[in-house]
This record gives C-alpha cells, sequence and structure tokens, in this order.
C-alpha cells in the first residue's frame, strides 16, 4: 500500500517542481503565474506540452530549446529532482505520524526551495512566499504529536528573534542593513514550522552554511564584495532540521 503512496508522491513531486520553475522565474519578473503558458525566454516560442515533462523534457533535448536550441538552465531538471526527492522525505518520515503534518511539510519544503533559488538570484524573498510558510506553521503547529503547539509559538519568537538581534548588530556594527529583514520573517516563520528546539538546530546550520556560502561567493567574486544572499542557506538549515532536528537535539540532550 505504502509503495503506491511513494510512487504517487515521486511523481506529484516532479510536477510541482516543476511548477516551482514558474514561480522562480515569473515571480521576479511581476510576470503572472497562468498566462502566457509555457514558452522559450529566447525565441518566444510556445512549448508544446511534451515539452514540459519533468525531467524527461529535458534530457530528450539534451538540456536545449526544441526550437532554436539555446541551452536552458539546469536548474529546471534540478528543482524538479530536489522537490521529488525532499516529498518523498516528507513521506518516508512523516505519513506514518500524522498525513497533515506530511503534506504541509512538502508544501513547506517546496516553498523554501522556490525562496532559495529567488532570494540567491534576485536577493529578496516576496513576501507572499512567507505567508504560505505561515499557513504551513499553523497547519504544523496544530498537528505536531511530538512537541504540542507551544513549542511551534515559541519557535516563531526565538527564530525572528535571533535573527533580528543579528539584524540590528548588524546596523550597530556596519551602519548599514548586513541582513535583510526578509531573512528576520523567514526565521519567524520557519521557527513556527519547526517549534523552538528544532529552530536552534536550522540556525546552528544556517550560520555554519552561510558563513561557508559567503566566503566561497566572496572568494569566486571579482571584487571580493557584494550583496550575499543568506535565505539558500537558512533555508537547507530548515530542511536539515525537519528531517534530523529531532534526533539531533535526543542526542545533545543525552550528552549531560
Ligand atoms: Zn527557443
Amino acid at each position: 500500500m505504502m509503495a503506491i503512496v511513494y510512487i504517487f508522491v515521486a511523481i506529484l513531486g516532479l510536477c510541482v517542481g516543476s511548477f516551482l520553475n514558474v514561480l522562480i522565474y515569473r515571480v521576479p519578473n511581476q510576470m503572472s503565474i497562468i498566462k502566457p503558458d509555457s514558452h522559450c525566454p529566447n525565441c518566444k516560442k510556445k512549448l508544446k506540452w511534451w515539452h514540459n515533462i519533468p525531467v524527461l523534457s529535458w534530457l530528450c533535448l539534451g538540456g536545449r530549446c526544441a526550437y532554436c536550441r539555446t541551452p536552458i538552465s539546469p536548474r529546471y531538471i534540478m528543482v524538479e529532482i530536489l522537490n521529488m526527492v525532499l516529498w518523498l522525505g516528507c513521506a518516508l518520515v512523516f505519513w506514518k505520524i500524522n498525513i497533515v503534518l506530511a503534506i504541509s511539510m512538502m508544501i513547506g519544503c517546496s516553498i523554501l526551495i522556490t525562496i532559495a533559488f529567488i532570494d540567491f538570484e534576485h536577493k529578496y524573498i516576496p513576501d507572499r512566499f512567507q505567508i504560505a510558510l505561515l499557513i504551513v506553521g499553523i497547519l504544523c503547529a496544530i498537528f505536531d504529536p511530538v512537541w504540542g503547539w507551544a513549542s511551534h509559538v515559541i519557535g516563531l519568537f526565538v527564530g525572528g528573534g535571533v535573527l533580528l538581534l543579528f539584524y540590528g548588530l548588524g546596523f550597530l556594527l556596519y551602519k548599514k542593513e548586513a541582513l535583510g529583514f526578509g531573512d528576520v520573517k523567514l526565521m519567524a516563520v520557519c521557527g513556527l514550522i519547526l517549534g523552538w528546539q528544532s529552530v536552534l538546530v536550522a540556525l546552528f546550520f544556517g550560520a555554519i552554511l552561510g558563513a561557508i556560502g559567503c566566503l566561497i561567493m566572496r572568494a569566486i567574486s571579482k571584487d571580493g564584495k557584494g550583496e550575499y544572499a543568506f535565505a539558500p542557506y537558512l533555508a537547507l538549515g530548515v530542511i536539515l532540521a525537519m528531517f534530523f532536528g529531532a534526533d539531533i537535539v535526543a542526542i545533545y540532550l543525552g550528552l549531560f
């Protein structure tokens, strides 16, 4: 029975991943999500339905537009596969606990992928995705049988509070916005999704990955300056905490 669920989740995960690509491309460019139909950004030709099959179309066309042969970013196939893998992970880990929780976590992962890619490229997080995460957070707080809703409400203040502290410190030290306010809001809503125990794990991973990421970005950028997106690392930290937070907290508490 569960095998059918996993196959269904994998296929749906790929299709939703394909839709995330539409969001990542269109939302920052102020384009409608529904209209026009999918088209090549280079030759503007409308794509046929068989050009839009997740992963398969990209592979069959050799990662190029069917008409003008312009290379299509490997980001498309990456997002689709990443979304499928995370959806399968959610089904494996959360389905047996609570189906609503599993579906909430799947949607949460998809929104985090979208935020990570948009922030990486455009250096901002659209508010509509923060609101969507807030709704996911409310569902997680209601349907969490492990830590209960209070943990999630405290998580909202812990996640948002820690980032707000760094936001304020950045202002004092550098006299400018060292951290985007979008990152503060992001960790508040992710705190609601995770609960305060796991959001600490997410902050820990987010900070370490962010530091490594900034060093790499600085090394490969020409002038060594510029703005770095922090949300991709925070999102990765949150996803790690979703799956391993409870275990990490248990191991940590076991040390004492
Ligand atoms: Zn084209």
